[in-house]
């Protein structure tokens, strides 16, 4: 008796539940019916086949289209994967493009629809598509959930988890600043990826998502990672540095560079005035003073003249004496006086630059102050394209020694020079990086 009765409930509860699931089958199937119908009828023109919409409004998009259906959860194929492709360029989808309809892919649809005031059912039907293989598909744009105060709400950091950080990890890596795994945990990497993004971005970089950096990290004011030269950079170039001659590094005596060229010869008198005859410089860098002063033309400023370039160790001593005289005679210094004051603008015997031929001092034929004229402007502005730096300047005089020097430049190459520029380097600064 008591079997028999077990049996037949049992048997009741399969009937049930199969008619359950009838019931159910139906409803979805009804439920599906309802929105492809409510979905065509918004559907601006229905004339135009999704093909042509896809193509009209948004050129460069990939041809392949779906056919006009409903890709829904457990739906599979190519389009379902061209979806989920879509779907993650635009920010929503994290998860895998793997061709199925999964939880994560609704998830990402329902918000898309969301985000564009359509039903969000998380069904991808025709007038979903359409909108979102057009120009005026949006990118995802995370909204804090109104339970949490917004800042708390919509930030990530370190040792967060979870589809929300997949969600950030891409993004960044899309942008080219993060190039670790998107497994979801904000670990070393991905605060390191923010912080560089903040940064570029004018935001306070503190490694931490937050409201402000999520927002402009999803929109399109949102910019691909600029990469700058790094400190690895410049140990690269490590094997062949600029000589460096200051108060701490004296030249031998009997130092003479090699490839010496007078500079009245080699040079064009139209373009540049010596104004000392034989003044002599080292045959690249009076090359690359050439090709810049040519620039310079292109650009309209002309005049230009070289006061001093390849200096020996002997000329800068009679320099250096006559200073010292001249202290002492007009302005009534004592010799230890007169030699200290001198030091301030002349370099002693065997310590200034102009002993490598590399220096050369730029003023405008018949005019004193060079500081101001629009051939400083330009020497200061582009000078470093040419391989040269503005040695000595005004917020560097600490580390070099010398005051500013608006006429001396000095060349040390290109691949050094514009490291120095970018980074805001004077030699001294650069080479001690290198070290
Ligand atoms: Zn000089």
């Amino acid at each position: 008796m008591r079997r028999k009765g077990r049996i037949s409930a049992f048997a009741l509860i399969l009937i049930l539940a199969l008619v359950c699931a009838i019931l159910l089958i139906g409803a979805a199937a009804a439920a599906n019916r309802q929105t492809y119908i409510r979905e065509k009828a918004v559907t601006p023109t229905p004339s135009i086949t999704p093909r042509t919409v896809r193509i009209t409004e948004a050129p460069g998009q990939p041809t392949l289209t779906p056919t006009p259906r409903l890709l829904q959860m457990n739906s599979v194929g190519l389009e379902v994967k061209e979806l989920q492709e879509r779907l993650r360029e635009l920010g929503y989808y994290s998860g895998e493009v793997d061709g199925q309809y999964g939880g994560g892919t609704r998830s990402a649809v329902q918000a898309f629809q969301g985000q564009h005031g359509l039903d969000a059912d998380g069904i991808a039907g025709e007038s979903t598509l359409n909108l979102l293989y057009s120009a005026n598909a949006q990118t995802f744009v995370p909204t804090p959930t109104p339970s949490a105060t917004p800042e708390t709400a919509a930030m990530l950091g370190s040792g967060s988890q979870g589809d929300q950080v997949k969600k950030l990890q891409q993004r960044l890596a899309e942008l080219g600043f993060y190039t670790g795994k998107v497994d979801g945990d904000y670990g070393k990497g991905t605060k390191q990826a923010v912080t560089v993004f903040q940064s570029q971005h004018g935001l306070d970089a503190d490694g931490i998502a937050g409201e402000k950096t999520l927002r402009l990290l999803y929109s399109s004011a949102a910019k691909q990672i600029v990469v700058t030269p790094t400190p690895e950079a410049i140990q690269v170039l490590s094997g062949n540095l600029p000589m460096l001659v200051n108060k701490d590094h004296p030249i031998d005596a009997d130092f003479v560079p090699a490839d010496l060229v007078d500079m009245s010869k080699h040079c064009d008198s139209t373009l540049v005035k010596i104004k000392y005859k034989g003044t002599q410089g080292v045959r690249e860098a009076v090359d690359a003073l050439i090709e810049m002063l040519e620039a310079a033309k292109k650009d309209g400023v002309t005049n230009w003249q070289v006061s001093a370039a390849y200096r020996s160790v002997k000329d800068q001593q009679s320099i250096f004496d006559s200073n010292v005289k001249s202290y002492m005679n007009k302005n009534g210094l004592s010799r230890e006086k007169a030699i200290s004051a001198t030091r301030k603008t002349v370099a002693d015997p065997g310590t200034s630059e102009h002993h490598t031929g590399l220096a050369f001092d730029i003023t405008v034929p018949g005019t004193s102050a060079f500081q101001g004229t629009k051939q400083c402007t330009w020497l200061h502005a582009h000078c470093w394209d040419y391989g040269f730096v503005v040695r000595y300047q005004k917020d560097k005089e600490d580390i070099t020694g010398f005051l500013a020097e608006a006429w001396h430049i000095r060349y040390v190459g290109k691949e050094h020079s514009q490291v120095m520029r970018e980074k805001n380097l004077c030699l001294e600064e650069y080479l001690d990086l290198a070290k």
